[in-house]
């Protein structure tokens, strides 16, 4: 673009004014020589040229740009018509030096102008925004004409018309001007009016368009006026309004604005000022008409129609003004309404959510008064929400737990919208105490709620749950004694307390002789009464220092602590044996045991607990060789058994390698139907010459060695492969799950999601049929890697069992970080369903796997009304010798091939 002269508007009229200034100063010095002839040559000419420059600016703009052609084009022509005009109005008068006859050429150059530029106004793309203000716009452009028209018929047509005389035509063309220009005048107002309404930027000022277009239009007026009242010439004042007129659209024309800062002028007038231009222009047509008639005491017919239109206008614009408020105010009420409506229902929605919500919601202010209480504190807390709100919060609160709330409040507090959860006990109307999980978020500054609100939720089931299984994790459940993992902890404490203290200490490993026996012939019960007495008999002859456990089954263990005198362990181990061999009452039957005891002290250079105990198991096994009712001492040399585990490592290793292993499969069955939904592989192995292996012995060995990684993919490939052989032959199975154990150590392997996402392609057995089963240590693990394993299975649509769940160290919390889909009831918590033991902890289990969503298999069901019982409470699926034990493939495809529910009926429900 060569052209960019000016970017800013504030400079259009300086140059304006200048092109002007310096015009009328040319013709002032030619009047002030008295120079008539060059008054009139400056004035024509001047006219001429700037009406010609106006039109080429405009045609030129018309050709840069796109926007706006037409327009641009046609207020192009309406100049260069008039500067036409101009041209033959001067060489008539200034060329040939004669009076311009009237009509003329030129009357034709200077009337193209009017309907040309209302053309070009009415060109522009401005859209009002709706039907009303289309409408007003139209009644206010009609009012302005009529009103303008009004006040040129008193001052300019009327004396036009009534000077008649000429011809027709010639009276015709007087009219088309002053005609002409309240056309234009009015189409400039009109589109003002729709400029301001509408929402569209025009890349032209119509400040300036419509300024020059006015002012063109006011001069013209004025000259066919003073040339009524013939006094009109050439130079005379009335000039300066067409000059200033064409300068100013020479500067629109010329003026290009980057198009983004493009805003309608307009706009800077005011809104007000559009309002109220109809009223004013009537306004001021009524005080003209009114001057009027009292000048010339008449008023004429033109006159009175116009001001009767006038009216009529003036109405209907105001009828639509109200009706167009009415409308507004409807839609404010209609949107008032409806946004009360909205805030009403999702106050609701949150008053519901939090009643109904599980959740126990209490709102407090700083003083501790409850402001807001939920309703689902009747379920949790046994008490009416009613009852609670307005009274102090620490009425609730138990005793020995205030004090930990009362912290925690005062710390929440501080700052807003701090949050923080503790543990707390509640207190319920009958005292008992209810175990909550508080999370205290701080909203005093918030003016919906203002106060500090307690989210608490019910984990009395939880910790009691877990209590239990802490208490288990570390009891022999039986007879309450420790358990092996307690007593392996206490012996480690005593194993560092030792080197502070320079104390001795000493292991006794007790296995009874002929408990088997008594067991098998008068029945399980009557072993566990007998397990009992044993225990019993073992706290009554140690000292309050000593530690008693039982290992499982019908080993114990004893650790002698503060040993002085290692005589002492002797005649413990005599005792011991003395007191185990008296006569048990089982019942009305007397029955005898035998035991033997391995002693190992600390002083034997044992390296850590493990090898203290196992030293000591050496010498109870070298006890129990050399016969009943003895006791040994640990002695190095009973380290020849160890080769042994040697030569058996081998063995494993080259049947791995071999073939030398098989995988038998034991069948899940679903509680409710009685059909087989999935199989465990179990990993055997057939020794040469000992015969059946079982994997109680040989699984610990492959950990040891780092043989189970290559254990673990073998049966996992194997079984796989079987599965999908199952999957696809057998009718009805083809959704058969596959469990396949894993180990802790095989999870170091930072490959193993890669490499089981390999076998399953292999083999084609898709994802989430198959269930990896590991013990709860794997989880709580906190080797990053381990995790990093376990979610790379997850996501791959492979599910987790939790194996064994209960018997690990049990804090439940992994249960939340780790999403497992299974847990596998161990088998002990099983067997205590049948034997009159702990009910309640296999229901709480079950009901924990519910709660999360999580599937819940009962393992080692070994009686009818263990089912029964599973069943009732909800248990999903049962795995046991009740209904089979594992299989090699072949017996298993037999079975499942029968498809006939296993063993459900047996024994009836009564449920
Ligand atoms: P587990 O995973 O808890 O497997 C269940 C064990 O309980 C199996 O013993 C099974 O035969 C036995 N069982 C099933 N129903 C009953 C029942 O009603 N009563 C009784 N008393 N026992 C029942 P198994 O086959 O001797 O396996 C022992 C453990 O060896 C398994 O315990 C598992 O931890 C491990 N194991 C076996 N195969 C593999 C393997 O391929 N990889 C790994 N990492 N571990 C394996
Ligand atoms: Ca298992
Ligand atoms: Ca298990």
């Amino acid at each position: 673009m060569s052209y960019r002269p000016f970017e800013r508007v504030g400079v259009a009229p300086v140059v304006v004014g200048a092109l002007t200034l310096s015009w009328v100063a040319l013709l002032m010095l030619c009047a002030r020589a008295g120079q008539e002839g060059a008054v009139q040559l400056t004035s024509n000419l001047g006219l001429a040229l700037i009406a010609l420059a106006a039109g080429v600016a405009a045609v030129r703009r018309a050709r840069d740009t796109r926007e706006l052609r037409h327009f641009w084009l046609l207020l192009g022509a309406a100049s260069l018509a008039w500067s036409a005009g101009q041209t033959v109005w001067t060489w008539y008068e200034s060329v040939l030096g004669r009076e311009v006859p009237f009509p003329s050429l030129a009357d034709v150059g200077y009337l193209g102008l009017p309907p040309l530029a209302a053309t070009a106004l009415l060109c522009l793309p401005l859209a009002a925004p709706t039907l009303a203000g289309r409408l007003r716009a139209v009644l206010d452009g009609l009012i302005v004409a009529l009103s303008l028209l009004l006040v040129s018929w008193i001052i300019v047509l009327g004396p036009v018309v009534n000077a008649g005389g000429d011809s027709m035509l010639a009276q015709t063309i007087s009219l088309a001007y002053p005609v002409g220009d309240t056309v234009v005048i009015t189409i400039v107002i009109f589109t003002w009016l729709r400029a301001r309404q509408s929402a569209r930027k025009l890349p032209v000022s119509l400040a300036l368009v419509g300024g020059g277009l006015v002012s063109f239009a006011v001069a013209d007026s004025g000259f066919v006026y003073l040339t009524t009242l013939s006094d009109y010439s050439s130079g005379s004042f009335i000039d300066i309004g067409w000059f200033a007129g064409f300068a100013l659209l020479l500067v629109a024309a010329s003026q290009v604005r980057s198009d983004n800062t493009v805003h309608i002028d307009e706009e800077s007038f005011g809104n007000q000022l559009g309002t109220f231009l109809p009223y004013s222009a009537v306004l001021i047509a009524v005080t003209t008409s009114a001057i009027d008639v009292m000048r010339s005491g008449a008023t004429d017919i033109f006159i009175s129609w116009d001001r009767s239109a006038l009216m009529v206008f003036l109405v209907a614009r105001q009828v639509l003004t109200l009706r167009e408020n009415m409308a507004l105010t409807r839609n404010l009420e209609d949107r008032v309404q409806a946004r009360t409506a909205e805030l009403q229902s999702s106050r609701q929605r949150f008053a519901a959510l939090v009643q109904h919500s599980s959740d126990v919601v209490t709102v407090i202010d700083h003083s501790g008064v409850i402001t807001y209480q939920s309703e689902s504190c009747l379920r949790v807390l046994g008490r009416e929400a009613t009852s609670m709100t307005g009274s102090s919060l620490w009425d609730y609160i138990a005793e020995d737990h205030a004090a930990a709330l009362r912290e925690v409040i005062a710390s929440v507090s501080v700052e807003p919208l701090r949050l923080q959860t503790l543990h707390n006990s509640w207190l319920r109307p009958d005292g008992s105490e209810c175990h909550l999980e508080v999370t205290v978020t701080n909203l005093l500054l918030n003016e919906d709620v203002e106060g500090l609100v307690l989210n608490s939720r019910d984990v009395t089931d939880r910790t009691a749950l877990q209590e239990q299984l802490l208490h288990q994790a570390f009891h022999d459940s039986l007879t309450a004694l420790f358990n092996r993992a307690m007593f392996k902890e206490r012996l480690e404490h005593a194993l560092t307390r030792r080197e502070r203290h320079a104390a001795s200490l000493a292991v006794l490993f007790l296995d009874l002789d002929g408990f088997k026996e008594v067991n098998d012939t008068l029945g399980h019960s009557a072993g566990d009464t007998l397990l009992i007495q044993v225990a019993n008999r073992l706290l009554d002859l140690v000292r309050p220092s000593d530690t008693v456990a039982r290992f499982g089954g019908d080993e114990f263990a004893i650790l002698v602590e503060d040993l002085d005198d290692p005589a002492y362990t002797i005649t413990l181990a005599q005792r011991v044996n003395t007191v185990l061999r008296e006569a048990y009452d089982l019942g009305g039957t007397r029955v005898h045991l035998g035991v033997s005891v391995g002693i190992a002290h600390d002083a034997d250079m044992a390296a850590d607990a493990e090898q203290l105990l196992r030293n000591a198991d050496l010498a109870m096994y070298q006890a129990k060789a050399a016969g009943e009712g003895g006791f040994a001492i640990y002695d190095p040399s009973m380290h020849a058994g160890l080769v042994e585990r040697v030569r058996l490592e081998a063995d494993l290793r080259k049947a791995i390698d071999d073939g030398g292993l098989a995988v038998h499969y034991q069948p899940l069955i679903s509680m409710s139907t009685g059909r087989v939904t999935g199989v465990e592989a179990l990993a055997r192995w057939q020794h040469p010459e000992r015969g059946p292996v079982s994997p109680v012995e040989f699984i610990p060995l492959a950990e040891a060695t780092g043989l189970i990684r290559r254990l673990g993919l073998w049966v996992l490939r194997e079984a796989c492969a079987q599965t999908v052989e199952w999957q696809r032959s057998q009718p009805g199975l083809s959704e058969l799950r596959l469990s396949v154990n894993v180990s802790p150590r095989q999870l170091d392997d930072e490959n193993l999601a890669a490499v089981i996402a390999e076998v399953l392609v292999e083999t084609g057995l898709h994802p989430e049929f198959l269930t990896l089963e590991m013990t709860e240590s794997v989880l709580m693990s906190d080797s990053p890697s381990a995790l990093v394993t376990l979610r790379e299975l997850k996501a791959m649509g492979v599910r987790l069992a939790i194996d064994d769940f209960g018997t690990g160290y049990s804090s439940l919390s992994y249960l939340h970080r780790f999403p497992v889909d299974v847990l596998k009831i161990d088998r002990s918590f099983i067997e205590q369903l049948s034997l009159g033991g702990d009910t309640a902890l296999v229901s709480t289990i079950v009901r924990l796997g519910h709660t999360m969503n999580l599937e819940t298999v009962a393992e080692g069901i070994e009686r009818p009304q263990e089912m029964l019982l599973l069943r009732r409470q909800g248990c999903t699926t049962g795995q046991g010798f009740h209904f089979s034990p594992a299989l090699p493939p072949e017996e298993l495809t037999l079975l499942l091939a029968e498809r006939a529910p296993l063993r459900m009926i047996r024994g009836g429900d009564p449920a």
